[in-house]
């Protein structure tokens, strides 16, 4: 499995984030299901040039450098890191491999000569074109064209093309860049979407089962890396592609050059879990673009901490042997979330379970079983909120004697003193239970 990775530029916004969880829910349901996923994600950082679709404009990389005073690779560090974090915060599980597309120059130098031994490619002026014509499948996985966008956007084509729909395999560097390598055309840098190619077919092999990448990705971005791996090896190149959806916020789709994004430090320091998000991201189909709003992630927020809550209530709960039923409900998840990752069937089939009438004990070994697909950390978080320091231990016991002794006053007393540390107190039927909210913000 490959997966476009960040452009590491700027940091990575809570919409590109989706496309990263939905990938990696794939990859949880794959584990799930008894596959092993050998998970390639690259990082990309040249060659990413400002418009996309004409392959023209300024490498994103450098021009993030040149705006923060710094190097191209401090750049790239800095924001790999931003990256890795906002990964990590997500519970999105690091991949076998990877790859950084500026140490891959050689190889990718090596896919574009054979390109052009086979008559897909050709040189013009220090530039390595891909000759869409001679790959007549060309635009079968998007629906798309560039000569068709081109023309809609009336961007300016290069001259040196034959044809205006083939795209860039090798630039030519000017003197002002920053990055530029020894080719046999000359001092240049590679296009963006034969990096990828040469990534894939490099660590995974000429032919991999899953690609997987945001819906902006499809076009140009896939579909040129499908043709330049499918005319190279001759073979299909990918089994599946899997696209995630957009996100929108206020209607409007998530973009740097828009000033509305969002990152995931940034729900952070608003008080929203970076978890809560991934719970709101489980909530939509990947392939449904889905809007954010400050009530829909509150929203999530709360659904987060009640399912939180009640498994904190069930670890608190007396246990019981009935460990064997549950087949019924591990199947109905097991159907789910093989039904095209049907994420939010899954999301209610386990709120249902933990409100439903199996043992507690059963509840808790399934809640856990499938909490490896959703990775929302349930039974840690549940856990460090029923936990208890030795202080907190002390008062619980002094209240369950005073409760005892029916000293309702001390009772009440106790409890104030709990809820002032943050340790919520309930009184059941079996005697006292407890969460503790502080360990949430933390958690
Ligand atoms: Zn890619």
């Amino acid at each position: 499995m490959y997966s476009c990775g960040p452009t590491v530029y700027h940091f990575s916004h809570i919409g590109n984030m989706r496309s990263f969880v939905a990938a990696d829910v794939l990859r949880r349901v794959l584990e799930y299901n008894g596959y092993q996923v050998d998970h390639v994600k690259n990082i990309t950082d040249v060659g990413h040039l400002r418009n996309e679709v004409a392959d023209t404009g300024v490498d994103r990389v450098e021009e993030a450098a040149r705006g923060e005073g710094k190097t191209v690779d401090e750049v790239v560090a800095f924001y790999t890191d931003a990256y890795l974090q906002d990964e990590a915060r997500l519970n999105v599980l690091p991949p076998r491999a990877r790859p950084r597309a500026s140490q891959f120059i050689a190889q990718m130098i090596q896919m574009i000569e054979k390109l052009i031994e086979q008559g897909h490619a050709y040189e013009a002026d220090g530039n390595v074109y891909f000759s869409v014509r001679t790959f007549p499948s060309y635009g079968e996985l998007s629906g798309n064209r560039q000569d068709d966008l081109i023309a809609g956007q009336r961007v300016e084509v290069e001259l040196d093309k034959r044809d205006p729909a083939d795209f860039a395999l090798w630039k030519k560097g000017d003197p002002s860049r920053l990055m530029n390598w020894d080719s046999p055309w000359g001092r240049g840098f590679p296009g963006w979407h034969i990096e990828c190619s040469v990534m894939a077919s490099d660590l995974l092999g000429p032919q991999i089962d899953i690609h997987t990448g945001g819906i902006d990705n499809l076009f140009p971005h896939h579909e040129d890396e499908r043709a330049q791996s499918e005319a190279v090896s001759g073979e299909r190149f990918v089994g599946f592609w899997v696209h995630g959806a957009h996100l929108l916020i206020a209607d409007e789709r998530m973009a740097k050059s828009l000033g509305n994004t969002i990152t995931v430090a940034q729900l952070a320091e608003r008080g929203i879990d970076p978890l809560a998000f991934r719970y709101f991201l489980l909530q939509a189909h990947y392939r449904t673009t889905l809007s954010l709003t400050n009530d829909s992630l509150a929203a999530a927020q709360t659904g987060l901490s009640r399912l939180i809550d009640d498994v904190a209530q069930l670890l608190q709960e007396p246990e019981s042997g009935d460990e064997g039923k549950g087949d019924e409900v591990r199947l109905a998840f097991l159907e789910a979330i093989n039904d095209d990752l049907s994420m939010p069937s899954a999301l209610a089939l386990v709120q249902d379970l933990v409100a439903g009438s199996l043992s507690p004990v059963t509840k808790l070994h399934l809640v856990e079983q499938f909490d490896r697909v959703l990775g929302l950390d349930l039974l840690t978080r549940a856990r460090g909120s029923v936990e208890l320091t030795e202080e907190e231990q002390q008062l619980i016991f002094r209240r369950e004697t005073a409760r005892r002794a029916r000293d309702w006053r001390l009772s009440d007393q106790l409890r104030d003193e709990l809820a002032e540390r943050g340790v919520e107190v309930r009184d059941g039927s079996a005697g006292q239970r407890w969460i503790k909210r502080a360990a949430r913000s933390g958690a």
